[in-house]
């Protein structure tokens, strides 16, 4: 007789009904295992508990299952379970889907070619009934920079090359990738950004990209050029973005993150000519594909106690 795996606990701070999706999508995923809402399950239960299942849980909704070895966020992520949960370290995987890395990507082509096809310029001219065709400037000609060359960043420099762009991309180790200029460190940093046209943001949020793209950075980017941030709000120093904008040194911005979210209605971004406001949709989670990726390792860990690899507190993500 087969002994039955303890219950998966789900942690989540969502509202009832996007949780109860979840929860529907995990169970049919995961037939074999017993998935149950944390303030569900019985005091046993918590108390066998060794995985649990999280979407920006609250921390004693963690602290209350005592046999917990590891987590699994349904998000990529982490900043805030990094944040609320230093104290205790847990050994926390995060979501790399493939898909969310398609959707991302197409995201960053899509406000790449908005950019560097003028589009912002466009839609303020037809405003004011004007024609007026402007110089043409083909994707082989425009250098797009991604910061953070992980899962997305990737995704996206591979579709970005395909599309016809010039690609480089910075991250903490360099990649090794046909067809992208890779630079790493401060000094890569800076040579990155002198032959940028587009930047786009793709960092995990941590102690040491909070606050990055600021004056300073911007100022090593050429005059006139586009920024994306599709990652978290607070990596901008939004003040020293509205400067660089109206100074004329950032052309246009396209931001999907903001410091708060939603975006306070009287935010005077939203009616800044320079910027371009999306709410939190560039790189959208797929349950389906999301909860498959959870089932297969959770069913690897059950059958060989591997896990892949897990955030590192000490780096931020
Ligand atoms: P990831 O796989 O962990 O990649 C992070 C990349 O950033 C890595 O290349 C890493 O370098 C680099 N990096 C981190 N800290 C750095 C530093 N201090 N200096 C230089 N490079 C640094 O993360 P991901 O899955 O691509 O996701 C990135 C972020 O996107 C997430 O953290 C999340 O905030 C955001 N996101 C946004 C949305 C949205 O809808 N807007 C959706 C999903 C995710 P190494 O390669 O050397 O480690």
């Amino acid at each position: 007789m087969t002994v039955p795996h303890p219950m998966i606990a789900l942690v989540t701070r969502q509202a009832e009904a996007e949780e109860q999706h979840w929860l529907e999508t995990l169970r049919q995923a995961m037939p074999d295992e017993t998935i149950v809402p944390v303030a569900a399950m019985s005091a046993e239960a918590r108390a066998g508990a060794d995985i649990a299942i999280v979407a920006n849980p609250d921390p004693a909704d963690l602290r209350l299952l005592p046999n917990l070895q590891w987590m699994h966020s349904l998000w990529a992520g982490v900043e805030r379970l990094v944040l609320e949960l230093a104290d205790l370290q847990p050994k926390i995987v995060r979501l790399v889907d493939p898909r969310l890395g398609e959707a991302m990507a197409e995201a960053v082509l899509a406000w790449s070619l908005y950019l560097s096809r003028d589009m912002p310029a466009y839609a303020a001219q037809q405003r004011q009934g004007l024609w007026q065709p402007l110089p043409y400037r083909a994707a082989r000609d425009t250098r797009v920079g991604i910061l953070g060359m992980g899962a997305l960043g990737m995704a996206a420099a591979g579709l970005l090359r395909k599309a016809g762009f010039q690609v480089n991309g910075w991250s903490r180790r360099p990649k090794d990738v046909d067809g992208i200029t890779a630079f790493s460190g401060r000094d890569g940093l800076k040579q990155m950004l002198g032959q940028t046209d587009i930047l786009v943001c793709l960092l995990p949020l941590t102690t040491e990209t909070d606050g990055l793209v600021d004056q300073a950075l911007l100022s090593m980017l050429p005059r006139g050029a586009g920024l994306i941030n599709f990652a978290r709000g607070r990596i901008v120093v939004t003040g020293d973005l509205v400067e660089a904008l109206d100074a004329g040194q950032i052309g246009h911005a396209v931001l999907d993150v903001f410091e708060t979210e939603p975006l306070a209605p009287e935010s005077p971004l939203w009616s800044h000519q320079k910027i371009t406001i999306l709410p939190h949709i560039s790189g959208p989670t797929n349950p389906e594909t999301a909860a498959a990726i959870v089932a297969a390792n959770i069913a690897a860990y059950r059958c060989s106690g591997t896990l892949p690899d897990l955030v590192d507190f000490a780096r931020g993500y």
